[in-house]
């Protein structure tokens, strides 16, 4: 039983164990099988990230076959020629461009692998400097920064640029890229272009220099017949006589315009032309400008009127001869183009304020007119819109175009508006600084035997002329030399002295300026020294400054007038020189000369002997007096008091009527007030003196007893 029981337990235990068993087994199973199931999951994850690994790197792969592809079309296709080099200068690619340029006949790919020296071997017998060439190449490489190699130039003829620069990697350099530009055709662009720039500046330079000659050509004949006729006209003449002389010189000046017309609308062209800046009262110049053609308005008996003309602060600052010029140049035309009806000048103020003024200035008139489609061109140079073949207006056409650069010149616009046969209204206006009241000079009256017997040495060429200049300085009491070319003047400034030389610009033989810088290296100083005035017809601004440049002391433009002649000189004169002409030494007196005229004294005293006796023996003890105060006052150098001492005498001296100290005085008195030509007082002051002492010699006389 026992057995049975133990069997019986043995049996019972072993089917526990086996139940066991198999719940161990089954739970084995299951683990496994779950192994084995993450197992394949993780092969299939690996499988799916290798599949996308090599779906990435084909992706990149042809990105990379792409961008290759893209930049070697590019570096194939492009204009300049390329060569890519290593760190140790390998050649790593080229392109078709660089070989064309090169002339090397083989395919870029044969180049690499060569080292680049070996190709710039190659390349050197193709330069037209080779060693220049290579000179850079070593350049570049030793200094291994990017740089562009000053233009090469080619055996065929072709410029080429070339630079270099080190191409980086993580801040190493990996390697060099050459690059090879043909740039002939810009070069020759560029040359071209220069060419053309210096042509046009020759034309330029041309074109001035026809108008500096032809204006010389014109205005000396015109000088000429101007003067002349001034002098004619201090002629007797008859009646008739003088209306044709009148006629001469309006024609004469109306020339004159013309020439000066073309001359300006040159200078405007080559933007030569400077304005003033200066203080005017623009209605005075207004006023002026219409009033000098009033006798026009007469002839044509047409009606001639001015205003409003209403400005508050007529004073500006400006160019009134321009403006002027402008004014004549609307007005004329308004007057011509006008045959019935009025013309009518007036200005309008638009704008004020504390510091500017704008103004419009119009000229209208009930003429003509001008049609719609001629209001623009007829401000361009040398168009007339009414010329037909009768010329019955005449004109050049170039007042308007002169006008309006003048106009814009100033900074201001022009612009009319018109009616066919209704009339035309031109307008302009003009912005203007405002400015004070000018001081006024007194103007005064010239004594042109003020300077006494001058020696003057006149170099000119043109036989009418130098009669004219000539004449008028022997009526000034002057000693005139003259020579008809550069080489004779040269010689008498070598052998004479002179106080001044008056020197024609353009003349045969040696010319003006020429001939100047001879007297200039002459060896005795103070004929070297002579002031010397250029006479001259050409009238650009550079002209001006080549002659004082050359040593010309200043210039007188031709044309010119009388004072004009007569002030160059008297401001030209050297003061420490002794004069060259006889008067300025001590002043002569014959002993029948008298140095007064009593008349005028008669006449005062009506036949009171007593009186008139009075008085010249008020004049005998006061005169010495002033004469000591006046030379104390020189010797202080006491400017204001000389003038106060001169202009006291004068008043003695005009009362004897004493002629020959009459301009002397002035002269002193206007000198010492401006403190002008101070060098030149004391000879003055000693002059006076002098003659003072003659003169109260012979006064002593008159003093009837
Ligand atoms: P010019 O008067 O010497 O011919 P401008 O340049 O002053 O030259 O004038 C150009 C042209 O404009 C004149 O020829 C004329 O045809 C026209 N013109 C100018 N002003 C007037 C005006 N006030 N009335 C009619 N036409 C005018």
């Amino acid at each position: 039983m026992n057995e049975l029981e133990d069997l019986h337990t043995i049996l019972g235990q072993e089917q526990h164990a086996r139940v066991q068993l198999e719940r161990i087994l089954h739970l084995t199973n299951k683990r496994l099988s779950n192994t084995a199931w993450s197992m394949t999951s993780v092969q299939e994850a690996l499988e799916e990230q290798q599949t996308e690994k090599l779906r990435v790197i084909e992706k990149a792969k042809k990105e990379i076959f792409m961008a290759n592809l893209k930049l070697s079309s590019l570096i194939r296709n492009l204009p300049t020629g390329v060569m890519l080099e290593d760190e140790e200068h390998k050649v790593l690619h080229t392109n078709e461009r660089f070989c064309q340029i090169f002339d090397f006949l083989v395919p870029p790919g044969l180049l690499e692998g060569l080292l680049a020296n070996d190709i710039f071997d190659l390349v050197k017998e193709n330069c037209a400097e080779p060693g220049h060439f290579d000179d850079e190449i070593i350049r570049l490489y030793l200094a291994g920064s990017e740089a562009l190699l000053p233009t090469i130039a080619l055996t065929n003829g072709s410029v080429l640029e070339c630079s270099y620069a080190p191409i980086l990697a993580d801040n190493e350099v990996a390697g060099h890229l050459w690059q090879f530009k043909d740039i002939t055709e810009a070069t020759k662009a560029q040359q071209d272009l220069i060419r053309a720039k210096e042509q046009a500046e020759e034309s330029v330079r041309v074109k001035e220099n026809f108008l500096a000659n032809i204006s010389h050509e014109m205005r000396t004949p015109m000088n000429g017949i101007l003067g002349m006729a001034d002098l004619l006209g201090k002629t007797d003449l008859a009646e008739e006589q003088k209306n044709f002389l009148h006629l001469i010189k309006s024609s004469g000046q109306n020339l004159m315009m013309i020439i000066n017309d073309i001359l300006d609308a040159a200078k405007l062209n080559s933007g030569k032309l400077h304005l003033e800046r200066i203080s005017f009262n623009i209605v005075e110049t207004v006023t002026a400008a219409y009033k000098s053609l009033v006798y026009k308005a007469e002839e044509k008996k047409l009606p001639y009127l001015l205003g409003p003309i209403e400005v508050a602060s007529p004073y500006v600052e400006g160019d009134p001869y321009r403006l002027n010029q402008v004014l004549l140049n609307l007005l004329n035309n308004a007057l011509k183009f006008t045959l019935e009806g009025e013309v009518r000048l007036s200005i309008l103020v638009l704008a004020e304020t504390d510091t500017n003024l704008t103004v419009e200035i119009q000229v209208k008139d009930s003429g003509i007119g001008i049609a719609p489609e001629n209001l623009d061109i007829i401000f361009e140079g040398f168009t007339q819109v009414h010329a037909g073949s009768d010329r019955k207006f005449g004109g050049t056409g170039l007042g308007l175009s002169i006008s309006k650069s003048l106009v814009q010149q100033m900074g201001g616009k022009i612009w009319v508006e018109s009616k066919l046969n209704e009339g035309s209204t031109f307008r302009f206006v003009l912005t203007f600084n405002k400015a004070e009241k000018p001081t006024e000079k007194p103007t005064e009256e010239i004594d042109y035997a003020g300077l006494g017997e001058l020696k003057v040495l006149l170099a000119e060429d043109n036989e009418v002329n130098l009669f004219l200049t000539q004449t008028l300085m022997e009526n000034w009491g002057f000693q005139v030399d003259t020579a008809v070319n550069g080489l004779e003047a040269v010689a008498k400034a070598s052998t004479q002295a002179y106080d001044v030389i008056l020197m024609d610009i353009q003349m045969p033989e040696l010319n003006g300026v020429d001939a100047t810088r001879k007297i200039r290296n002459l060896s005795e100083p103070a004929r070297a020294r002579v002031p010397i005035i250029a006479l001259t017809a050409n009238a650009f601004p550079e002209d001006y400054q080549h002659y004082l440049a050359n040593g010309l002391n200043d210039y007188l433009s031709k044309p010119y007038k009388e004072p004009a002649l007569f002030q160059k000189i008297s401001s030209n004169l050297d003061p420490a020189q002794p004069k060259a002409g006889k008067k300025t030494s001590a002043p002569k007196v014959t002993p029948e000369e008298k140095l007064y005229d009593l008349t005028h004294l008669h006449s005062m005293c009506r036949g009171n002997e007593a009186f008139f006796n009075k008085m010249l023996q008020v004049f005998i003890d006061t005169v010495p007096a002033s004469v000591v105060s006046l030379e104390t006052a020189m010797l202080r150098q006491d400017w204001p008091n000389v003038a106060e001492m001169a202009h006291k005498l004068k008043t003695s001296f005009d009362t004897m009527r004493v002629s020959r100290l009459k301009p002397l005085i002035r002269k002193l008195e206007s000198d010492a007030k401006k403190q002008e030509n101070l060098a030149a007082i004391p000879e003055q002051v000693e002059h006076i003196s002098n003659l003072t002492r003659t003169l109260l010699d012979q006064l002593r006389l008159e003093i009837k007893t």
